[in-house]
């Protein structure tokens, strides 16, 4: 496990998890996780949309934790609907952040259109803590968003990759940009020792 900074989250990014946990969970699903991972404090009071930090990459990573041990097997399935829920959250409430606001793709290829929208990805976040380091990789065969400062996996260990919150994020995302749902696997996770989490996108479902 390599050692890391645990960098702050900001309150903007919070709200969006939050508030797409609560859509896809229920308030009594939500407020149960965000009671058994030491964030009581958020029941019933969703930090603002701002850029202030808010809490520690560690607590937002018991949060992920905490919500995969609520559902069980059921878990990556519920992380990945949470995912694309906060990818929408972002379309619809911070477009801004993203970038987006007033962008037409429509004329540009569609690799092109996904690596926009990976970008704008890696731009919010960096917009959103100069701390982090995510990025696309198009030098590959596929194209791949990667992040070596991944709070979902923060100080967590695993032998398979547990980033599925951002899995579903990154889905909607590239469903989004090309109008086609993609196949998006995370090869390599921080919690599995490696360097960076990268997540490819593989093929598109017919
Ligand atoms: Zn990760």
């Amino acid at each position: 496990m390599l050692t890391r900074e645990d960098p702050m989250i900001v309150n903007a990014l919070v709200r969006q998890a939050l508030s797409s946990a609560q859509e896809v969970m229920g308030e009594n699903g939500l407020n149960a996780v965000l009671r058994t991972s030491g964030l009581e404090r958020f029941i019933g009071s969703f930090p603002p949309d701002n850029l202030e930090p808010s809490i520690q990459a560690s607590e937002y990573a018991k949060l992920n934790e905490a919500i995969a041990a609520f559902y069980g097997r059921g878990g990556r399935g519920m992380l990945r609907r949470i995912g694309k829920a906060s990818f929408q959250y972002a379309v619809r409430e911070q477009a801004a952040l993203l970038g987006i606001a007033g962008i037409a793709l429509k004329l540009l290829p569609e690799k092109q259109r996904i690596k926009f929208i990976l970008n704008s990805m890696a731009g919010a976040l960096k917009k959103s803590n100069p701390q982090v380091k995510a990025w696309v990789d198009d030098g590959g065969e596929k194209l791949a968003y990667m992040e070596s400062t991944c709070g979902i996996c923060y100080g967590r260990e695993s032998d398979t990759p547990i980033c599925h919150l951002y899995v579903g994020s990154i889905t909607e995302a590239v469903l989004w940009a090309s109008g086609k749902e993609y196949q998006i696997i995370e090869t390599h996770c921080l919690a599995k020792g490696d360097p960076y989490c990268r997540f490819e996108v593989g093929e598109a479902r017919e």
